[in-house]
């Protein structure tokens, strides 16, 4: 079996807590790795090795602190089918998926390069009489960041690569379930030229989470992962001084109106609605079809589709849909919801309850499903459910239906798919929830944007990456300065203005 270790000051370090979780491969079923389980004491090393090499990090200049991102580019190019199969392997994806997830990653890093642009500062020439000003964005010193299973290269990438190129230390406590993409890039770091003790991995659960909470030198937490977890760290974190940004959950409603391409709308909600078996915090988890007429027509193009996706192993390369649910609890998780939604009379469309693949009997597998007249006080409406399972519920207005997607305590992504501007345009501009497509499912911003949702998807001001990230990694300082000639008067007791 497998013993996997923490990265800390640029070695592979096995855990001396005694504890691990098992690293399950989902389509098999198999435990394939332990992953040890930090406790605080080794928190603590981690962040005073950490502290100890982040000034003279601060002190390099940007341009060179960029450098080590565009090699970082070039290395994780490089090694792309490598980090996509070791993700595949841990979380179940595709591997074009996998590969994507890295994808996704790299463009942030990417947008990293442009440090020394975005970290120049303002400067006010001749701000009163010899007083010149300027504002300059310094390093909060060691950061950290708490990430989710569905993206395991992507995540820790948002975070940590506007961290470091701003000159912070960051400690990453990757998910427990698929940790080992995120050792191979800490190393890649370190391949690319970033000193030892500036990016370190710490794997772990509650126990390391909260020793990051309570730790005096950390001075930012990124968290991305469930709204409990998001609600609690963020909690936690504010109280201990420490600036948090979280991200949550989500059930991102897709508006399908009456003048809407019906193949188009059909093909957007399968690939929105069960890609990475619906593992996305931006899947599309609700459709909302508007009038009886245009549910009939979409749920007629869409049953079909939905009953001949393709489920299987990773290993299949592109002949496969969609992959395994991440482990044994996620898929009983989905499955009861399933049966809560039956109970609740919401029409089960397509049923994938009997799903099960030759071969892989014990793999975490879970069919597609599509429920038809599901109810907004039902469960499979209320909370999110994280697999493969699309609900539909049918609104007889507009208004019913942006009402419905502003009512809900999420507000991640939504889409809307019409012909229509106006209908369109009144959309964007009313609802409430963060990230918007219109004719396109599953709005993710690109690097050099911002991600981010609105209610309970977010706690934090400042979105994830484009020039967000920047605001939130460093502390502005600014100046105001003199020369002594400048100097001519006594003491001066009374605010001064600039006239
Ligand atoms: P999770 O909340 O279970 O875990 C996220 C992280 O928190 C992990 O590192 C985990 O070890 C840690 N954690 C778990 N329980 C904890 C506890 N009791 N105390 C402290 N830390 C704890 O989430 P997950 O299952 O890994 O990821 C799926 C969730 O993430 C979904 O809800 C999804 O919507 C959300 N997500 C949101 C976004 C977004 O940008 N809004 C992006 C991706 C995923």
């Amino acid at each position: 079996m497998q013993e996997l270790t923490h990265y800390i000051n640029g070695e592979h370090v096995k855990g001396t807590s005694g504890r691990f979780a098992d690293v399950f491969n989902p389509a098999t079923g198999e435990v394939q790795a332990k992953v040890p389980l930090a406790n605080t004491a080794e928190l603590e090393k981690a962040v005073e090795i950490a502290a100890a090499a982040q000034p003279a990090w601060a002190a390099v200049n940007p341009q060179r602190r960029a450098r080590v991102m565009m090699r970082f580019v070039a290395l994780l190019n490089r090694d792309m089918d490598k980090l996509a199969e070791a993700l595949s392997r841990e979380h179940g994806k595709t591997l074009p998926d996998a590969a994507g997830d890295v994808q996704r990653g790299l463009e942030v890093v990417e947008y990293c390069i442009g440090a020394p642009q975005m970290l120049k500062g303002d400067y006010t020439d001749s701000a009163g009489p010899g007083i010149d000003m300027y504002s300059m964005r310094q390093a909060l010193g060691v950061t950290a960041g708490i990430t989710p299973f569905n993206f395991p290269a992507m995540i820790p990438m948002w975070m940590f690569a506007p961290a470091i190129v701003c000159g912070n230390a960051f400690i990453l406590k990757p998910s427990e379930r698929d940790p080992s993409v995120p050792l191979m890039l800490a190393e890649l770091m370190e391949e690319a030229g970033l000193p030892k003790g500036i990016l370190q991995v710490v794997n772990g659960d509650k126990e390391a989470v909260d020793a990051i909470l309570y730790n005096d030198t950390i001075q930012s937490i990124g968290f991305v992962g469930s709204t409990p977890i998001a609600e609690y760290i963020y909690g936690t974190g504010c109280s201990q001084g420490k600036r948090v940004q979280c991200f949550g959950g989500a059930k991102n409603h897709m508006i399908i109106m009456p003048d809407a391409d019906m193949d188009q709308a059909a093909d957007a909600l399968l690939g929105a609605g069960y890609g990475a078996a619906g593992e996305r915090c931006m899947a599309i988890s609700v459709a909302v079809p508007v009038g009886d007429e245009t549910a009939d027509r979409l749920i007629e193009k869409l049953a079909p589709k939905v009953e001949a996706l393709k489920v299987g192993p990773y290993t299949s390369g592109n002949d496969v849909d969609y992959g395994p649910v991440v482990t044994g609890a996620a898929k009983e998780n989905i499955l009861n919801l399933v049966e809560s939604g039956v109970k609740d009379g919401a029409k089960l469309v397509v049923d994938g309850r009997d799903f099960s693949l030759q071969g892989y009997e014990d793999g975490f597998f879970v069919g597609a499903h599509l429920f038809d007249h599901v109810t907004t006080d039902m469960d499979i409406y209320k909370k999110e459910i994280f697999g493969p399972v699309l609900s539909t519920v049918r609104a007889q207005s507009y208004e019913e239906a942006i009402g419905m997607a502003m009512d809900h305590e999420y507000g991640n992504g939504t889409a809307i798919f019409t012909r229509d501007g106006d209908t369109a345009r009144d959309f964007a501009n009313r609802i409430n929830i963060g990230m918007v497509g219109i004719n396109v499912p599953i709005p993710v911003p690109l690097a050099y944007h911002t991600f981010g949702g609105w209610k309970k998807s977010v706690f934090g001001d400042l979105n994830q990456h484009g020039p967000d990230a920047f605001k939130f990694y460093t502390r502005t300082k600014t100046v105001t300065s003199r020369w002594p000639s400048g100097i001519k008067e006594g003491g001066e007791f009374s605010i001064p203005v600039m006239e």
